[in-house]
């Protein structure tokens, strides 16, 4: 019995070797023929969303695209030193820059962490709606939206045309925020040239508002079951951070404690002139990135490099960001 199985698959190796053989021979002579065919170039990035497991929730990164920044100009140290620091990494100013959202389904609740810009910051962004569509949700799945801050390229998401673009959801920000951009008195008492982030803000929020689908975040504490708020203010006066958690495993959303990637983790001291309050905005840095560096907790980003996820790990005065894998998910 044993003998007769050996020699019938000795007999089918010696076959689909023959295959083989022919096959190479065929490819031989068909590939100079197929080497004329001239495609276009697709001009156009793959779908902006990345997918990993985090215990029991799944994490969808949303891409909403990029911007320029002119980091030279907007870091609060000398140009040249940024400059300098940026070669290190081989880049210069503008720094095209990610914005990133995320989307947590923990099972029994579907929740976006930040919203992109719904196009009001050009063209080069407001691709988030596209991406949760092609990672395969509807806007009109989502039950809440937690949102790190209220500045145009973390809340222009949430509105077009004066309707919500999440009908269903709850939208929850932190009450520092609500009290600055909410606030008709904040605004007029505002320079001119920052009273369009008081607008943007407030039609935004308007019809979550209208609807009774708002809550303002007044303390630390659990926003959704698995998903915490943590007060990190100084970008913003309200600027909250987010401890998902599911089963022992922790990602800590980070908003915009950190903007330049290829300065800021080296020399957590700079601050960006986005900072409502850099001292305060340096100080959250310093607090979360300790304590993600401590557990080994990752770390999610709306202005790293997407997907913006990765781990801390201390290094020097400073830290090293180590992005996570590409990993398939069964
Ligand atoms: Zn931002």
């Amino acid at each position: 019995m044993f003998h007769s199985q050996a020699a019938r698959a000795t007999r089918a190796t010696r076959a689909a070797a023959l295959m083989l053989a022919a096959a190479c021979v065929a490819l031989a002579v068909l590939a100079p023929v197929a080497a004329r065919a001239a495609a276009p170039l697709a001009k156009a990035q793959a779908p902006g969303y990345y997918r990993m497991m985090l215990g029991g929730f799944e994490v969808t990164a949303l891409n909403d695209g990029s911007f320029d920044l002119p980091v030279d100009k907007l870091l609060k140290q000398a140009p040249e030193t940024t400059d300098a620091e940026l070669a290190d990494y081989y880049q210069k100013p503008p720094v095209e820059t990610s914005i990133n959202a995320f989307l947590i389904n923990t099972g029994a609740r579907l929740v976006l962490i930040d919203t992109g810009t719904g196009g009001l910051s050009g063209p080069t962004a407001g691709t988030l709606l596209a991406n949760l569509r092609a990672a395969g949700y509807q806007p009109e799945q989502v039950d809440d939206v937690l949102v790190t801050h209220m500045h145009g390229d973390h809340v222009g998401g949430l509105a077009h045309d004066g309707a919500a673009v999440f009908p269903n959801a709850t939208v929850h920000a932190g009450k520092g925020d609500v009290d600055y951009y909410l606030n008709a008195d904040k605004m007029a008492a505002a320079p001119d040239a920052a009273k369009g982030g008081f607008r943007m803000a407030m039609n935004s929020m308007a019809p979550y508002v209208t609807a009774r689908h708002f809550q303002p975040i007044g303390a630390d504490g659990e926003v959704v079951p698995g998903i915490r708020s943590w007060a990190t203010p100084g970008h913003t006066p309200g600027h909250t951070s987010y401890v998902v958690e599911s089963q022992g495993q922790k990602l800590i959303v980070t908003g915009d404690l950190i903007h330049v990637a290829a300065v800021q983790f080296d020399h957590p001291g700079v601050t960006i002139s986005f900072d409502s309050d850099g001292d305060n905005a340096r100080a959250s840095r310093a607090r979360v990135f300790r304590q993600a560096a401590d557990d080994g907790t990752l770390i999610a980003a709306a202005h790293l490099q997407f997907p913006g996820i990765g781990r801390i790990k201390a290094n020097g005065d400073g830290w090293r960001f180590v992005p996570v894998v590409y990993s398939r998910m069964h």
